[in-house]
């Protein structure tokens, strides 16, 4: 089945008992047993919900995997992947991370004796170099945020086998529709699909997607004893979500391409960070690993300074200032003093995040509207 097709069809069957066409929402806690121990498979809703288990199905396809569970945030998700772990292990993460990735490895984890380092994986020999015996799992985000580098999926799986470590890629940026980290050798797969996958900015979700039989064992024990479920209601929110990830993606690549070159042209603008660009160093393999370049774009100002930053970001009027990515309508941000505030300043500078970073989620708009609001915040700096 090609991608538009399993987006509607994997894993969803009209309703057994009705009929109905969409997948209901089963709002309810627990089910009746005919006589203890028997009953339709269902038994209490932390351990499972028939409107999760369609939507598990329905993402392990789009990902090219067997197995999904789904957590009630991306972060959640994140988390039963880290509980793989066991304390002395250590994490190896790229270094340009989301914020909120890298407080758990570093606040949470780290309390429960997980090392971690964080290692810009484009250079492959410096990550070689940093593989240690303790090293357990590799993290890795790509295209990454707010940068927007690329890391070769593959090549990174290839030292990661090598040296018998697992890797997992957080898909959040790309969505499955771009890239399909399992199909490049990645044992797992992590969405914060509040993003793309939701694609509606209305719903808070994760989950992780992988083949192996006895990890999804281990993860399926830790969604239900952990407990950190996604309601029936945000599962149905997902599913209609994904309907249509093909054609808001596209369009929104689209977009995002128009608008980078349109910022690269501008005089007021330093530098655009978009894998789009045949100069951007990870042009190569983003065009090998992904369909298109993906909807996020990076800019910073020739006045490097957050005030200039401030009045960009107070300016626009159709890119709403606000956290998240990967919604219908366009949002702008800035990463120093939001997504990665909880970077420390000197981590933040070395992977070049400046002050007057500014990160745009590009949404499916029309972009000569997007344009035009770009243009008139940017001629009204000084
Ligand atoms: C948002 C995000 C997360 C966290 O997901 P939540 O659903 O907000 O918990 C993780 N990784 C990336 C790349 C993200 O953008």
């Amino acid at each position: 089945m090609k991608f538009g097709t399993k987006v509607i069809h994997a894993g969803i069957e009209p309703d057994a008992s009705t009929g109905a066409i969409m997948t209901p929402i089963f709002q309810t806690s627990t089910y009746a047993q005919e006589a203890p121990g028997i009953h339709k498979g269902y038994e209490y809703a932390r351990t499972q919900n028939p409107t999760r288990s369609v939507l598990e199905i329905n993402l392990a396809a789009l990902e090219n995997a067997q197995h999904a569970i789904c957590f009630s945030s991306g972060l959640a998700a994140m988390d039963a992947i880290l509980r793989l772990l066991n304390p002395g292990d250590e994490i190896i993460a790229t270094n340009d991370l989301y914020g909120g990735s890298y407080r758990q490895i570093v606040r949470v984890h780290g309390r429960y004796g997980i090392e971690s380092r964080f290692v810009p994986m484009q250079d492959l020999a410096a990550l070689e170099a940093a593989i240690g015996p303790k090293t357990k799992l590799l993290w890795i985000e790509t295209p990454t945020n707010p940068m927007l580098n690329i890391i070769d999926i593959a090549a990174v799986c290839t030292v990661a086998k090598k040296h018998g470590v697992l890797t997992c890629v957080d898909n959040t940026f790309a969505s499955p529709y771009l890239q399909t980290p399992i199909d490049l050798g990645a044992d797992i797969v992590t969405h914060s699909a509040t993003k793309y996958l939701g694609g509606h900015s209305d719903v808070v979700h994760g989950a992780v997607i992988l083949n192996d039989d006895g990890l999804a064992q281990q993860l399926r024990f830790l969604q239900n004893a952990v407990g950190a479920i996604p309601g029936p209601q945000d599962c149905f929110l997902i599913l209609r979500g994904i309907k249509t990830l093909h054609l808001r993606v596209e369009r929104a690549c689209q977009n995002a391409e128009k608008i980078a070159a349109f910022l690269q042209k501008h005089p007021k603008v330093r530098n655009v960070y978009y894998p789009g660009f045949v100069s951007h160093p990870g042009h190569d393999i983003a065009k090998k690993q992904m369909r298109h370049f993906g909807a996020m774009v990076s800019f910073d100002l020739h006045t490097d300074t957050l005030d200039y930053a401030t009045h960009v970001l107070s300016n626009t009027k159709l890119f709403t200032l606000a956290e998240s990515l990967g919604g219908v309508e366009s949002l702008i941000g800035h990463p120093a003093t939001m997504t990665h505030a909880s970077i420390p300043a000197e981590e933040r500078r070395k992977v070049g995040l400046s002050d007057s970073l500014i990160r745009l989620s590009v949404g499916i708009e029309d972009v000569d509207d997007l344009l035009e609001d770009l243009a008139q915040a940017l001629d009204r700096l000084p």
